[in-house]
């Protein structure tokens, strides 16, 4: 079970970490004294086997020693032993105390020296022992010991020193940590607490923090800034919602006032077809404002899926020009195709089909009798452009940035009357980006606009 405070866990990977990095530093402290104390023992032997080598004296030609007090066996701290070239003791000042090594005995009469460890009642002695040359023969062996007491007193303090020392460092070392890790998440809780207070019907609040420029005041900058894009897509939205209730509303009032005026009283059959007329008009209506705003709405939620597949501007953009020809023709305007050399973007064709029929219907639309529409496209850089032109009324300056915009209307009661819903253009823009291309427009007042779509060409 992982504990749920960060604050907690942070602490206890800390301690452990410490422990780790304790445990590896207490025993290099204590296997490093334990080689040196050793080793200068062993040295402090052989030097002494040097010095009594010096003083060995002979007789009757077996090598000894002169004679010290032997040691009571309780106090025996070291001793010295000299042994004859067969190995026989010749002199012992443990007093027979310590049992003899033979093997170690006869390998110095072979003439190499060496250092073992022997017990003397209970407790363990180092003993170095060296053969007695004379004239370049081995005549014996001397053989130094001591006690490794003392060494093994200093190791065991150390072991209880390090013993007590490391569970009391992690113990002071668990509060540090754990006023550490306190300190450096208290703005983490801060955060939450006035984050908690924002609501969702109230996303003006910020958290406004002054924080420094650290995680912590990262992460608030982060979270004021994705409210700030949620209050803005909350707006649209209510504003969206609000538009489409109006668009809905006016073609209904139309229609309510148009029955309701043909029933204050008995009228003619010609009347009643013209009321219904005007009824159909605006149910027309009614179902181009619906279908848009279910595309629109479509296309927010992604349930549109594009079929891309290479298409051909040779093959779509003429369609689209046959399409609206009735209308221009309605409206007495020319519709010209440049004819270009081909080219292939990918795209799904229904949508570059709509794009383009809204596109050339606007234009129809905002062109007087006369006036004429051309189509045409380039290929520059591996980017199709592909334009609509009109010589039309044309949209002024502090209305263009504003056309893509849903329900935005430049001329509002020009659009209304055409059946325009202000929705058109922010389909095309939506279309064109969902091929991750552009759309943009140039307009003159009076002198007409360019609409041209970018696309990436593509087979
Ligand atoms: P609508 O359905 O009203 O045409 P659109 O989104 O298609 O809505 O267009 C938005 C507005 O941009 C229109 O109301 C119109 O004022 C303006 N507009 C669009 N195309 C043209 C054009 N070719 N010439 C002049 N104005 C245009």
């Amino acid at each position: 079970m992982t504990p749920r405070s960060l604050r907690l866990r942070l602490t206890l990977w800390y301690l452990l970490l410490l422990a780790v990095i304790l445990a590896a530093f207490s025993a290099g402290i204590y296997l490093t004294l334990r080689h040196n104390l050793y080793a200068n023992l062993d040295d402090s032997l052989e030097a002494r086997s040097e010095d009594l080598l010096t003083v060995v004296q002979f007789t009757g030609g077996r090598p000894t020693l002169a004679a010290t007090l032997p040691a009571r066996p309780s106090e025996l701290e070291q001793f010295d032993r000299a042994y004859d070239s067969s190995g026989a003791l010749t002199f012992d000042s443990s007093g027979g105390a310590a049992p003899v090594d033979a093997g170690a005995v006869r390998a110095a009469l072979s003439g190499s020296a060496s250092t073992h460890s022997i017990d003397v009642n209970g407790s363990t002695f180092h003993a170095h022992l060296a053969p007695i040359t004379l004239e370049g023969r081995v005549q014996g062996v001397i053989e130094v010991a001591r006690s490794d007491g003392d060494v093994a007193d200093t190791l065991r303090t150390l072991l209880l020193t390090l013993g007590i020392a490391f569970p009391a460092t992690l113990a002071v070392a668990s509060m540090g940590g754990l006023f550490l890790a306190g300190r450096a998440l208290a703005p983490i809780d801060h955060v939450t607490r006035v984050a908690r207070r924002i609501s969702a019907e109230d996303l003006s609040q910020r958290l406004a923090l002054d924080l420094p420029e650290d995680e912590v005041g990262r992460l608030a900058r982060t979270f004021d800034e994705m409210i700030a894009r949620l209050e803005d897509s909350f707006r649209r939205q209510r504003e969206f919602t609000a538009d489409a209730s109006h668009e809905l509303r006016t073609p209904l009032t139309a229609i309510k006032g148009q029955i309701e005026v043909a029933l204050t009283k008995q009228r003619s059959a010609a009347s009643y077809e013209e009321v219904l007329r005007t009824v159909n008009e605006e149910v027309d209506r009614l179902i181009r404002l619906v279908r848009s705003l279910l595309t629109l709405a479509r296309a927010d939620a992604g349930q549109i899926a594009l079929a891309f597949e290479a298409v051909s501007l040779q093959s779509v953009v003429p369609g689209a020009v046959e399409q609206v020809r009735p209308l221009a023709a309605e409206h007495g305007v020319e519709l010209r195709l440049s004819s270009n050399a081909d080219a292939v973007v990918r795209a799904d064709p229904d949508l570059l089909l709509q794009l383009l029929l809204n596109l050339l219907d606007n234009a129809v639309k905002h062109t007087p009798a006369e006036g004429i529409v051309s189509v045409s496209w380039r290929t520059i850089d591996g980017q199709v452009d592909l334009s609509v032109t009109d010589t039309g009324s044309g949209i002024a300056a502090e209305h263009l940035p504003r056309v893509f915009d849903r329900f935005y209307r430049a001329d509002k009661a020009r659009s209304r009357s055409a059946g325009g819903s202000g929705l058109g253009l922010s389909i095309c823009r939506w279309i064109a980006e969902a091929h991750g291309g552009s759309i943009s427009v140039e307009s003159e007042p009076g002198r007409g606009s360019t609409f041209t779509v970018r696309l990436a060409e593509g087979r």
